[in-house]
């Protein structure tokens, strides 16, 4: 289509725009895996592909900007034990949270704030690591961690969450919208558990959603459709549409398409618009640069 014929730019790149002239910090964010495991693929999109298996790296998000370094999510702490009580998992050396830390050039001790997006292992097992850290979680989930539903409950394990850190290292967050720094903003987006909270992140390409498991594959995110492990069907499937809504960009905690230490370019969050139209993604891309 020649370029004069192409309709206007969705709403998403007026907001990129908005991001970069706005005088709220923006910040780096870098995906670091840490650690890998093997699944069902009906676990990753909601009623898709039963008895494939597939390899899912644990993305967390490094972020950096306005003095502060954040983490969202912290991954996995043992392989063995994720192997011995759920599904094959591994890490690499570069891969543990040390090894990831060394690659970034950061240390335990520099890191001011960790986020969770929600509590189940692969997400908040090397709390523990960053002792001087604030950590944000939502209050839902906290609550919920206490009695998850009972085919959640493996996913849970306290002692990820103790010494050396205690409560009240703890801030509990019990609104949406809650900005932990400006440009830094924590959305509710229950669905996989209730408590579930992603992060809208202003970058130079625009507002980035970090969103745990909210969604966990590309092809999930063009359908609209949650991931497989759910406490509620009807949020989970909310969440993606607000995530869809809201952001320009997606770091899903899952997605096999992202390389290690990638720091632009996400996924972006038109992708099911553009199925509709019949484009493909990488169409998307390019329109929009
Ligand atoms: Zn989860």
């Amino acid at each position: 289509m020649p370029a004069a014929d192409r309709p206007s730019p969705p709403a998403h790149d007026e907001r990129a725009v908005q991001a970069h002239a706005s005088k709220t910090p923006r910040y780096r964010v870098t995906a670091v895996n840490v650690g890998n495991m093997r699944v069902d693929a009906s676990e990753m999109s909601y009623g898709r592909d039963f008895g494939c298996k597939v390899d899912i790296p644990v993305w967390c998000a490094a972020i950096e900007g306005n003095g502060k370094r954040i983490i969202v999510d912290t991954g996995i702490s043992d392989p063995q034990w994720v192997s011995r009580l759920m599904c094959p998992s591994w890490q690499l050396p570069e891969e543990t949270i040390d090894g990831a830390l060394n690659v970034l050039g950061w240390t335990r001790n520099s890191v001011d704030i960790v986020i969770n997006s929600h509590l189940h292992h692969d997400h908040c097992a090397n709390n523990s690591a960053f002792p001087q850290a604030e950590f944000f979680v939502n209050l839902a989930e906290w609550e919920y961690s206490q009695s998850p539903i009972a085919p959640q409950r493996v996913l849970y394990n306290e002692s990820w969450l103790a010494h050396p850190l205690g409560l009240f290292d703890y801030t509990l967050v019990k609104d949406d919208h809650h900005d932990v720094l400006p440009g830094l903003r924590l959305i509710r987006t229950p669905g996989h558990t209730p408590g579930h909270q992603s992060l809208l992140v202003n970058t130079d390409e625009g507002v980035l959603c970090v969103s745990g498991d909210a969604v966990n594959t590309r092809s999930s995110l063009a359908e609209g459709v949650p991931c497989g492990l759910l406490w509620s069907t009807a949020h989970g499937i909310e969440s993606v549409e607000r995530i869809r809504a809201l952001a320009d960009r997606i770091l899903m905690c899952h997605d096999g398409e992202i390389r290690p230490f990638q720091e632009s370019g996400f996924p972006l969050t038109t992708a099911v618009s553009d199925v509709e139209t019949g484009t493909t993604p990488d169409d998307t891309e390019a329109q929009h640069g």
